[in-house]
């Protein structure tokens, strides 16, 4: 079956044809670790997994890249910008490489609970600082460079389609644009490299034939995925944010040195916003994976609550919703324990997922094809051996609870005993306390008409 995925370079949705047979490439924009990931910024990467998951899921061998910015950049190229890994040191008092080390391990881990799978590569930007050079250079001999005082700026009027990812030619965007210039020609053009400022001891800073500083930020994009990956490769991905400015320049980058189109598809994740707004520290409503923790949820709730939305839409996150997908997730978690071991399959809803997915990754219709599985009269070994299929792309980590009964531990069950002694003796005071006891260490016990069931909570 074809996959057709929503390509923002052409504006519609293509099938899509793997440049070399059987395979598949994807660069993610990684994180920039400075501080934690937000909800957000994960929101983006599960989108990134489920392509991913997909590719696989459809036979192809895929070689996923994602790279991790770990050199401070400028919040824009104005002079006065300021370096966010540097405000990081600042309020940490520790060095810039203390810094990405701490937050690169904090996203490891975040990943890991969102059962989003590993990276082939994480290219570091510091690791690559020649690589990065090196394109410089070739656009500087290709004559797409100009030189100022702070730095090496990319000359977007040079490239004849400069602005084709966003629509927006660089003559419309100079018109819109009222922002200080400084040296710079014109209002799109980038640096591609930064000059340490005079009297500033930077804790990243580099030789170059230009003089010694950092490179800019987007240079570090062009230059890794092509090194781990053929230029063209298949598949870009990147929050909506990065169309205009990110993508949009890696792009150019990549055209000028290489003479080539950087990646065939572009996709784009839709933003996740909180309460119906912005989200950000200063406003009190950024939280991160522990902080879900913190409010008793399991971060897979949260994986669940971001596929029963598509990615091209954007998600307004509250804790009702979190509370919703925490309650189907239990459901379902609940359900799948009671279930026979996986054998056999069902086609018919195999062919209805895998149709849905291949709908540019539509996972709120594969939730529902999944639902109505798991509902559905077939026996349940059957389900199971679907559900664990389905699982290869959800990533809801499904295994750890097909086939799989409860556990009660002993402590547990003697307090559940006990409280069964209590509601023979009709002493409801005692009954109370113990179910109190039981949820402390983890467990809700429910009176059915044929006794106490245990669930975990
Ligand atoms: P950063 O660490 O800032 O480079 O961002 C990492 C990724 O998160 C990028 O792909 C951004 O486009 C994406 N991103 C940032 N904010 C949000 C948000 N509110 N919702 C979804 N994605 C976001
Ligand atoms: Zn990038």
């Amino acid at each position: 079956m074809s996959i057709k995925l929503y390509n923002t370079l052409t504006r519609q949705k293509e099938d899509f044809k793997p440049i070399h047979k059987g395979k598949a490439g994807i660069y993610a924009c990684g994180p920039t670790v400075y501080w934690f990931a937000h909800i957000g910024n994960l929101r983006s990467f599960v989108f990134a997994d489920v392509l991913r998951r997909t590719l696989t899921h459809s036979g192809l061998d895929v070689k996923f890249v994602m790279n991790i910015t770990d050199v401070g950049h400028l919040t824009d190229d104005a002079s006065d910008g300021e370096d966010k890994m540097i405000v990081a040191m600042k309020r940490e008092g520790k060095t810039a490489y203390e810094i990405a080390e701490f937050y690169t391990q904090a996203f490891m881990k975040d990943i890991d609970r969102l059962n989003i799978l590993s990276a082939d590569e994480y290219p570091r930007a510091t690791d690559h600082i020649q690589e990065q050079i090196d394109m410089v250079s070739s656009l500087e001999k290709n004559g797409y460079t100009y030189q100022t005082s702070d730095g090496v700026y990319f000359d977007t009027s040079k490239l004849k389609d400069y602005g084709r990812l966003s629509g927006q030619l660089a003559e419309e965007k100079k018109a819109g644009a009222r922002i200080d210039m400084g040296e710079k020609k014109n209002s799109t053009d980038f640096a591609l490299w930064k000059f340490s400022p005079d009297g500033v001891q930077r804790d990243m800073e580099w030789e170059s034939p230009w003089g010694v500083g950092f490179p800019g930020w987007h240079i570090e994009c062009s230059a890794m995925s092509v090194k781990y990956l053929d230029a063209p490769f298949d598949i870009h991905t990147g929050g909506i944010d990065h169309i205009a400015v990110h993508h949009e320049n890696e792009l150019a980058q990549t055209q000028g040195a290489l003479d080539a189109l950087q990646a065939n598809v572009w996709m784009h994740g839709e933003f996740l916003t909180v309460d119906g707004g912005r989200m950000g520290k200063s406003l009190g409503n950024l939280f991160t994976v522990d902080d879900l923790i913190e409010k008793g949820f399991d971060p897979i709730d949260f994986r669940y609550l971001v596929l029963g939305a598509h990615y091209r839409t954007q998600l307004n996150f509250t804790f009702e919703a979190l509370t919703a997908a925490q309650n189907a997730l239990n459901r379902l978690r609940e359900t799948v324990r009671a279930w026979e071991a996986p054998g056999g399959d069902i086609k018919e809803f195999e062919d209805r997922f895998n149709a849905a997915l291949a709908d540019d990754l539509n996972t709120p219709q594969a939730l529902a094809v999944m639902w109505e599985m798991v509902d559905s009269d077939h026996s349940t070994s059957a389900k199971a051996k679907s559900l664990l299929r389905f699982d290869e792309v959800l990533g809801l980590g499904m295994d750890l609870y097909v086939a799989v009964p409860l556990e009660v531990p002993e402590n547990v069950r003697v307090l559940v005993s006990e409280r069964e002694q209590a509601r023979i003796d009709k002493d409801w005071g005692l009954s109370d306390a113990l179910r109190i006891k039981i949820a402390e260490v983890g467990y809700l016990v429910e009176d059915t008409d044929s006794g106490s069931v245990v669930k975990q909570k």
